[in-house]
This record gives C-alpha cells, sequence and structure tokens, in this order.
C-alpha cells in the first residue's frame, strides 16, 4: 500500500487524475458526509473562509433532499437556516402568499430562522399565523412587484411596516427581500433580516442570497405544484362526482344535494359542512297569513333574499367529519342551531356573497360560539360560506364549510372548488326546474286523461235521470221555462226532514248514490241560493251528478264520504246557526266545496303520493291531495255546462274561487294544527258575548276570523263519521281502515316498505285503541270548541263521546284478550293454538267483513 507523501507524490505531478478523482468522489461523498444534517455550527465566523465547500455541501444537500418526498416546509427551513449562516444574518422568514375573498394576503410559514433554531420551533402553527395583506410592508411589495429588495435602513424606507417588530420585540435595521415566483405569480417572499456586523447587506450578500434564491424558488414551486395537484385532482374529482350525481337524480332536489354534498366530502377537506336549503316560496299560504291578519304575529321584517324571498332555512344537512363521520339532517332547524346561530348563512342568503372568514369566533359582526358547539367539543376556527344560486340568480341554499383539516384558512383554491361544487348544486335546482317545467305538461296530461278516462260529465241520461223534461214536458232542458223546471227538480227531490238532511245524525247509509245527488241539490234550494244566484236547473243537475262521477269507487273516499261532508256543512249552517256569520254567496261556496273536497281521491294518502312519486307529488308540493282535488273542482268551474257559478259577477266569482281554495286545502290535516289555537281565540272571545249581534259583529266583519272558522267547519265536516251513531260510526270506521290498509298492502307490494301500524292490516286488532287516540288527539278539540261556540253543535260532541265509550270497550275487551293470551304462553310455554285462536278473533271482526253499503 502507498504512503500517504507517495499519493501526493502523484497527484502532484498528476492533476488531471485529482481533477477527476475529487469531482467523480468528493462531491458525492466526501461533502455529503461532511455536511450531514448533524453538522452543529457553533462559530459562524470560523466556517466563512470554507464558504465555498459548504456551499457545494449545502448544494449537494438541498438536492438529496429535493429527490425526497419530504415536506417542502422542511426543505425550504434548510435552506433559510444556511441562508442566515452564509449572509451572516440575525433571522430569515418565508411568507406564503394566497388569496381569501378575492383578497391576496401574506401569512407566515417559517417564522424567525435563525442558524440553530429548529424546524419546529420555526414553523408557524396555523392558530398564530401572522396575517397581512399585500398592500403592507416590504413584504408586500416584494409580492406585488416581484422584485427583489436590498433595504439599508428600513427607518428610511417609506414601505416599511413595524407592526411584526411591536408584535415580537424584534428590531429590524436592515433587510433582503426576494419574491418567488411561479408562473406570473407570486407564491411567496423570503426575507433575511439584520447584518451581523454590519449596518447593511453588501453587494455581494444580495448575490448569495439571490443565489440561494433558486433553491429556495425550486423547492417552492414543487411544494406549489404539487399542492396545486392535488387542488386540481380535488377540483375535477369534485365536479366529476357531483356532476354524475347531479344528472342521475333529477326529480328530488334535496336528496340530489345530499348526494351530491355527501359524495365530495373526502375531496372537501375540512372538519365539517352545513348545507342550509332555502324555502322558495315567494307568497305566503293563506292559512300562514292569518296570524298576521289577526294581529297574532310580527308581520316578518327580518332578513330577505336579493329576489324578495323571507330568508327561512327549511331544512339543514349537517355533515360531521371531524372525528367519525356523521351526516344530520334537521328539518325546521332553530334559529340557534349550531351553524345557523353565528347569522353567517343569514347573511349570505341575504347578500349573495362568498364569505371567507379566518378565526371566525374573533369576529365581531359575526356571532359565532367561541367555544365547543356541541358535546363532541368541537370548535369553530375557520369558516367558508357560500350561496347556492340557481340559473335564475335564486339563492336555494347557502353552504359553510368548517375548520380545514390541516388547520389552515381556507384560501382562494378552496374558495374555487366550494363554489364549483355550489354551482353545480345550483345548476342541479336548474336542471330540476327545467325538467319539472318540461314534464309539468306531461303530467298535467297524464292527470288530465286520468280523469279522462275515470270520469266524465253526466250524460244528458244521467241529467234526465233527476230532471225529468221529456217526460214530463217532452223538452229537452234547454227549450224548457226556468221557473217550471225549478218547480219540476224540487219535486223530484226529498224534502230534508225526509231524509233527514238537517240533522247531525244523517247516515248515507241507508240511501242509493243517486239518492244522495238528490239530497245535495235540495241543500242548495234549501239555502235559497239557486234561484237568488240564478242557477239554471239543468245546471246544478248536472253539476251534482258530475261531481259524484269525479268520486271514484273506492273504500272510504268514494261520492259518499264526499257527499256527508257538504251534508254535515249545510247542517253546520242551518242547524248548527253557523249560518248568520255568512252571506247567501259564501255558504253556498262552502257548501258546494264540501261535496267536492275529496273529488277524485284515490284512496291514498298525501304521503303515499310522495313516497310513490305520483304525477301529482310532482306537480303540488304540499298538501297534494287537497291541491288536486281543487284543481278538479275548479276545473268544473271551467265548463259552462257545469257551472254553477255562470250566472255570478266577476268579483262574486273570483269570492267562490278564494272560499273553495279555503275549505278544500283546510281539509288537510296538516294544517288543522295550524289553525287550532287561531280557532279557539276566537270561541273565548265569543263565548262570553250577552248579546248575539255582538258576536256576529265580531266575526262577520273581519273576514280572516270568518276564513279560520270556515277552515275548522271543513274539519268538523271532514271528521263528522266519527260523531255518528256507534252503528254508522263503527261501520264507517271499518271502511276508512280498511281503506288504509289497501294502502298498507301498496307500502308493501309496491314501494317494498313496511306500513305505519294504523295502515298495517296485520295490525287490525288495535283499530279500537287507534280510534279513542284518533278521538282523544284531533277529534275532540274540534268537536268540544264547536259545542262551546254553538250549543246548536253539541249533538256532534255527544255523539263522539258515546263512541269514545264503545271504542273503549272494544279496546279494553282487546287489552284482556292480549293479557289473557300472555298469560297462557306464560303458563305453557311456547306455541300455543288455543292463545293464538282468542288473539285472531278482534270483536269487530264481522264488521270488517261486511260488505260496504252501496
Ligand atoms: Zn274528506
Amino acid at each position: 500500500m502507498a504512503d500517504q507523501q507517495a499519493v501526493e507524490t502523484f497527484l502532484d505531478n498528476n492533476p488531471q487524475v485529482a481533477k477527476a478523482y475529487y469531482e467523480k468522489k468528493l462531491k458525492a461523498e466526501v461533502l455529503g458526509a461532511a455536511f450531514t444534517e448533524k453538522v452543529d455550527i457553533k462559530d459562524t465566523a470560523s466556517f466563512n473562509e470554507a464558504t465555498k465547500i459548504v456551499e457545494a455541501g449545502f448544494i449537494f444537500e438541498f438536492i438529496n433532499e429535493m429527490k425526497g418526498t419530504g415536506p417542502m416546509e422542511k426543505c425550504l427551513h434548510k435552506v433559510l437556516q444556511r441562508l442566515v449562516l452564509l449572509l451572516k444574518a440575525d433571522r430569515c422568514s418565508y411568507f406564503t402568499s394566497r388569496s381569501r375573498n378575492g383578497i391576496p394576503e401574506l401569512s407566515t410559514l417559517l417564522f424567525d430562522v435563525t442558524a440553530t433554531s429548529s424546524l419546529p420551533q420555526n414553523l408557524v402553527n396555523p392558530n398564530a399565523e401572522i396575517v397581512f395583506p399585500t398592500d403592507m410592508g416590504i413584504v408586500g411589495k416584494t409580492a406585488v412587484s416581484k422584485k427583489s429588495f436590498n433595504v439599508p435602513d428600513v427607518k428610511q424606507n417609506s414601505h416599511f411596516s413595524d407592526f411584526v417588530d411591536k408584535m415580537t420585540g424584534f428590531t429590524t435595521k436592515c433587510l433582503l427581500t426576494a419574491p418567488i415566483v411561479s408562473g406570473t405569480e407570486a407564491i411567496g417572499v423570503v426575507m433575511v433580516l439584520n447584518k451581523q456586523g454590519a449596518n447593511e447587506f453588501s453587494k455581494a450578500d444580495e448575490d448569495l442570497f439571490n443565489k440561494y434564491m433558486a433553491f429556495a424558488s425550486v423547492i417552492v414551486v414543487h411544494g406549489h405544484t404539487s399542492y396545486m395537484h392535488n387542488v386540481e385532482y380535488r377540483k375535477s374529482q369534485v365536479l366529476l362526482e357531483s356532476a354524475s350525481k347531479v344528472f342521475e337524480e333529477l326529480t328530488d332536489i334535496e336528496r340530489q344535494f345530499h348526494k351530491a354534498l355527501y359524495t365530495v366530502r373526502v375531496y372537501l377537506n375540512c372538519e365539517r359542512y352545513s348545507v342550509g336549503l332555502l324555502d322558495m316560496t315567494k307568497e305566503k299560504e293563506f292559512f300562514d297569513e292569518w296570524p298576521i291578519k289577526l294581529g297574532e304575529q310580527e308581520p316578518y321584517k327580518g332578513p330577505k333574499t336579493p329576489d324578495g324571498r323571507e330568508v327561512n332555512f327549511y331544512k339543514i344537512i349537517d355533515y360531521l367529519l371531524e372525528d367519525k363521520e356523521e351526516i344530520k339532517v334537521i328539518p325546521a332547524p332553530p334559529v340557534d342551531h349550531w351553524a345557523l346561530a353565528s347569522g353567517l348563512p343569514t347573511y349570505v342568503a341575504e347578500n349573495g356573497m362568498i364569505c371567507n372568514m379566518m378565526n371566525a369566533p374573533a369576529d365581531e359582526y359575526f356571532t359565532f360560539q367561541k367555544d365547543a358547539v356541541d358535546e363532541t367539543g368541537w370548535k369553530i376556527k375557520n369558516v367558508l360560506s357560500l350561496p347556492i344560486v340557481n340559473k335564475k340568480e335564486e339563492i336555494v341554499g347557502v353552504a359553510t364549510f368548517f375548520n380545514r383539516k390541516d388547520g389552515k384558512p381556507f384560501e382562494e383554491n378552496d374558495e374555487q372548488i366550494t363554489e364549483a361544487l355550489t354551482q353545480f348544486l345550483g345548476w342541479s335546482t336548474l336542471n330540476c326546474d327545467t325538467y319539472d317545467r318540461l314534464n309539468q305538461t306531461e303530467w298535467k296530461k297524464e292527470i288530465a286523461h286520468e280523469i279522462l278516462m275515470y270520469q266524465s260529465k253526466a250524460t244528458p241520461a244521467q241529467v234526465q235521470s233527476i230532471l225529468n223534461t221529456k217526460e214530463k214536458f217532452d223538452k229537452l232542458p234547454e227549450d224548457c221555462d226556468q221557473k217550471e223546471m225549478y218547480k219540476l227538480l224540487r219535486s223530484n227531490i226529498p224534502e230534508c226532514k225526509d231524509m233527514d238532511i238537517l240533522e247531525f245524525h244523517f247516515s248515507d247509509l241507508p240511501l242509493q248514490e243517486t239518492d244522495l245527488i238528490r239530497c245535495g241539490i235540495r241543500c242548495f234550494f234549501e239555502l235559497g241560493v239557486v234561484e237568488k244566484f240564478k242557477v239554471p236547473a239543468e245546471v246544478l243537475t248536472r253539476w251534482m251528478y258530475t261531481v259524484r262521477k269525479g268520486y271514484r269507487d273506492i273504500t272510504y273516499h268514494n261520492w259518499r264520504h264526499g257527499f256527508n261532508v257538504g251534508q254535515t256543512m249545510f247542517t253546520l249552517l242551518m242547524t248548527g246557526k253557523l249560518k248568520k256569520y255568512y252571506s247567501d254567496l259564501e255558504a253556498f261556496a262552502m257548501v258546494a266545496a264540501g261535496f267536492c273536497h275529496d273529488i277524485d281521491h284515490r284512496g291514498t294518502n298525501n304521503l303515499y303520493q310522495t313516497k310513490s312519486a305520483s304525477p301529482l307529488a310532482r306537480l303540488h308540493g304540499s298538501s297534494i291531495m287537497e291541491r288536486h282535488h281543487l284543481e278538479f273542482s275548479k276545473s268544473l268551474m271551467g265548463d259552462e255546462t257545469i257551472n254553477i257559478f255562470q250566472n255570478l259577477q266577476k268579483r262574486q266569482f273570483e269570492t267562490v274561487q278564494h272560499l273553495f281554495d279555503v275549505c278544500i286545502i283546510a281539509t288537510d290535516l296538516a294544517l288543522y294544527f295550524k289553525k287550532r289555537t287561531m280557532f279557539q281565540k276566537i270561541v273565548d272571545t265569543v263565548e262570553p258575548m250577552a248579546d248575539e249581534k255582538e258576536a256576529i259583529n265580531h266575526i262577520s266583519t273581519n273576514p280572516t276570523r270568518k276564513e279560520i272558522i270556515m277552515a275548522m267547519m271543513m274539519t268538523a265536516c271532514d271528521l263528522s263519521a266519527i260523531t255518528k251513531p256507534w252503528q254508522v260510526q263503527s261501520k264507517v270506521a271499518v271502511m276508512v281502515a280498511a281503506e288504509f290498509w289497501e294502502q298498507g298492502d301498496l307500502e308493501r307490494t309496491v314501494l317494498d316498505q313496511e306500513p305505519i301500524p294504523m295502515m298495517d292490516r296485520n295490525k287490525a286488532e288495535e283499530l279500537p285503541k287507534m280510534q279513542c287516540g284518533f278521538i282523544d288527539f284531533v277529534c275532540a278539540f274540534v268537536y268540544k270548541e264547536f259545542s262551546r261556540f254553538h250549543k246548536e253543535i253539541t249533538p256532534m260532541l255527544n255523539g263522539l263521546n258515546i263512541n269514545r265509550e264503545e271504542w273503549k270497550k272494544l279496546a279494553d275487551v282487546h287489552a284482556a284478550k292480549v293479557q289473557a293470551l300472555e298469560d297462557a304462553k306464560k303458563k305453557l310455554e311456547g306455541g300455543n293454538e288455543e292463545a293464538d285462536a282468542v288473539y285472531r278473533t278482534p270483536a269487530f271482526e264481522l264488521q270488517v267483513k261486511a260488505e260496504p253499503p252501496h
């Protein structure tokens, strides 16, 4: 082995070998080994002499670092630390540039890096970021101008801002800054502070600094690119996923919202988000106007959307992703709901602006909760809230995102992603809209077609079966004298007293369906509206017959039920003496609406329409069936040959139309609970009035009170079967139940769903118990209040109470049988046929089997 001297001699004589050797070996290994992370630099001055070698080592290190997959911050920290060392500076910082709410700003990412500080010391916690706009300070100036600066004395520089010095207690004397540029934008700024042993940085320092900026740039741009790549990826995923979901389902807006939002949750990179859906109705329903008109409720003075709607979040979907995934749907959310309480979503709904807030709880305008919003201990930090706008520029909802998962505030890219998402959601509602509009015609056609198929206007022969002008006068109705025809018609229809038409205990069961048509006509003659409003006899006959034909032959909601409601309305007005508050025209409309109120019922309720996505459900948003009955009834007014209101003046006709709206929509039991207390208040006020005139005046001069009573009368009529003599009620209740069971069967077979107990024929034994519940929770109030209002209506309450007792007896019998069965089961342990047989024989089974009377 050659000794050291021999090697040196050889190398001196063969410099090209030495050069080749060093080039190959020195850079890669020797320097690499010499300048590892662990280099402990104590005396920077002695290091200075080896600058060139040191630099080479640094460069090697950086390249090594950059090849790796370590975070950008770690690599950049190393560069800054070396910079401090080489420039003999006090400290160095890196500011990252971003944009929020369209305003560019800078924030500290690596702060106060010194030759010996560690990465964890310098890496700024997102909660402790110093943030300032780019129009502030020399750093801001660097970002905006994308130029480097060497400032010898900051006090002499007008751009210098000492707010950071004030925060940290450090005194800046001189500084160097350089932007890091990607494409055309500055994505960050490096700043080096205070030259040790001199008052300013020299030209040489500046050059060295700029040279190192090349490395810093590579590192930062690389980091930025991969971040942007991720952003782009997330963006495209958001678009892809939400797009496919949006176009997949075009009918149910809410489900669509949810699907899109649920699918993108992994890309949104935030701890929680909440979507508030806004009520789209521009005009209030008449029943929602009542409390305002009565002065019981202040008119709405709160915030409105730009298109004039009240800001009303009717539903909220919360996506809680901070821990285990949880999604909550909150219908009619309270105002203090965690996502609404701050007032930010309302503000966004009102102004249509994107709001990006860092450290939201510190904000003074909005009242974000400063501590945990719920029992999970989760707290709000940063918030990004955006409107969801459809193509008609209407705000359909507000999406609010909380706390980016990496702890940083939301920035421009998040704004873009979420904006893309909310745009899609908005478009989806547009799609629903256009799709709806396109199809509404289709659905209308479909419904119209069904109606045509099912029913038609009364034929001349049918009219003749009641108004027999051909037989009597050998003439068609149009050739007869009206007075003669009135006389004829009156003689062909039963008297009230013969058929108990004026009685609350009236029963349709012994009557034929055509008898009921005649009875219906009698009601109008009795009210005195036929001659008064010049209703042609044949038109009245044709209308009444056509209404009958409009009802389908279903188990309960058939013509018999329709007639009963009209008859009860008539009886309430006449026998119940409620007519005194209403004009003849109003009474006319109320009774007519009663007869029509369930026309074209299909034996299934509103919920079934929604669940089965029937054309009716697509056409009407709420009170689906009732709106259909209403439209159907109004369509009869459109045909002059059946329009009983044809000789009214325009204003009178409009009144009738409005009363039809009120009366028929009021039969939606869902609205009953809204009007209960308002009705009770009227009764409370009128009851102590000694003078009848005072009561009449209190009501008949106030259209709202009249409407509320009218609406409650419709409910009293619709539920009147519950007040009928027991032998009638027991039969009708079984018909109602049978129709419910038929719907239950449909739910099982068509919708593949378990029906509720009320509609489950396997729970038929529970009918008496359910009747008791129905009487107690729904019916009792109606008839109690009406009896208090007008003592003439007490027969209804008495009937109800008797039926309550009867149902209770049956319920007790059933309960006893169930108890006996359980006891028997306990005794015998296991299957027992005898006990089962007891269980299967409900007291009213005979009635179930009984033929519905026709
Ligand atoms: Zn009804």
